[in-house]
Order: structure tokens, then sequence, then C-alpha cells
């Protein structure tokens, strides 16, 4: 199963993955945590996007998109993928199905987590607190914000209209959002 976990930062998305993970073999591929990865390593690429990041702004498309493309021959035999926080673009959803395409593959599921702009920021100011990571702090999670609903919310008809997208209330607790999860799974008989 090819699974796209979508929704604005911090509404739960890695969460859920971790659980999908561990409950069905599939592998989490975020992008972010492998941006964070390369930030952590001091390679060139972590050079290139860790004030872009740190800004809350959004890396190119063409980096992420080779990102994504390195991950996806490792996954055969695996319970597939299960995307978080990619594609955050039209662009960048155009060439997933492109690349899915060209290993005879594709996108069996979208799953929107539906979290109001006031919980997420309340949300994030606690793991803020707790954590630390530059990009949380009030100034560049309203940036990511920002990002999210000029560049990413535009994929949401692009996915209704294909007839992929299904929508949770990511406000619900973390068991519910979870149980909500594994229906939607289950309808789409994948
Ligand atoms: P995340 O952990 O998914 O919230 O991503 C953290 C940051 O990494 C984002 O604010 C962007 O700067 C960058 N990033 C992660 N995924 C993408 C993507 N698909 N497209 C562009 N930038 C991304």
């Amino acid at each position: 199963m090819n699974l796209i976990l979508f929704g604005p930062p911090a509404a739960g998305k890695g969460t859920q993955a971790k659980r999908l993970v561990e409950g069905r073999g599939m592998v989490q591929l975020s992008t972010g945590d492998m941006l964070r990865a390369a930030i952590a390593a001091g390679s060139e690429l972590g050079k290139r996007v860790e004030g872009i990041m740190a800004r809350g702004e959004l890396v190119t498309d063409e980096i992420v998109i080779g990102l994504i493309e390195e991950r996806l021959p490792g996954l055969d035999g695996s319970g597939g993928p299960i995307f978080d926080g990619f594609p955050r673009t039209v662009a960048q959803a155009e060439a997933l199905d492109a690349m899915l395409a060209r290993r005879n593959s594709k996108i069996d599921l979208v799953i929107r987590l539906r979290v109001d702009d006031g919980a997420l920021k309340a949300r994030v100011a606690g793991r803020f607190a707790e954590f630390g990571r530059a990009d949380d702090n009030p100034t560049a999670f309203e940036q990511r914000l920002v990002a999210y609903n000029r560049d990413t919310a535009p994929l949401l008809p692009y996915y209704r209209e294909q007839g992929r997208l299904t929508e949770i209330d990511g406000m619900a607790s973390v068991e519910d959002v979870a149980a909500g999860i594994d229906a939607a799974i289950a309808d789409a008989g994948v």
C-alpha cells in the first residue's frame, strides 16, 4: 500500500506514521526527518537547507523529490511507504505520481488530518518548550503555516478530484485518530 499522511505541520502525521510502521510493516518516508539527518551529519545538503528550514520555508522541489526517489527502490518487500510531509507542492505530487507509475505503482490513499490553526499553535508551543526544535519557535511556525496554506493546501483538490482523499478529525485523541486511519485503510480495501 502507498499511503500519504497529509496535514499541516504538527497535525500528528509523524505519531500516526510510527504506529503504522509498527503495526503494518510500512516504512515512514519523512522528508523533514531526512533533511534534519542531513543537517546533523553536516553534509553539503544539510548546509544548503539549514537556514531555509530554520525560517520555516520550503526547500526546493528538486531536493525532496531526489530524496524520495532514492528511497523507493529499497521498499520492495515491505508493507509499503507512508509519505509524511511529502508531497508539499503540486509539482511534488505530480513527480511522485510519475515516480510510482514508472514502478507500476500508484498512491492508494491520502489521509488528511484536520487540525485548526489555534490547536496547532498550542501543540507546537508545548513541543518547542520541551524539545526546542528551531523551526517550532513561534515566528518560524507561523511561516510554516503560511507555506502550508499557500503551497500545500492546493493538493487537497488535486487528490479529492482523483477520489483518493479521506479526511479525519485530527483534534481527536491519538487513539481515535489511529482508529479512524485503520477504518479508512479498511474502506479503501488496500
Ligand atoms: P517537517 O518535519 O515535515 O515539518 O519538515 C520540516 C521542514 O523541512 C519544513 O518546514 C521544510 O523546510 C522542509 N521540508 C520537509 N519536507 C519538505 C517538502 N516535501 N518540501 C519542501 N520542504 C520540505
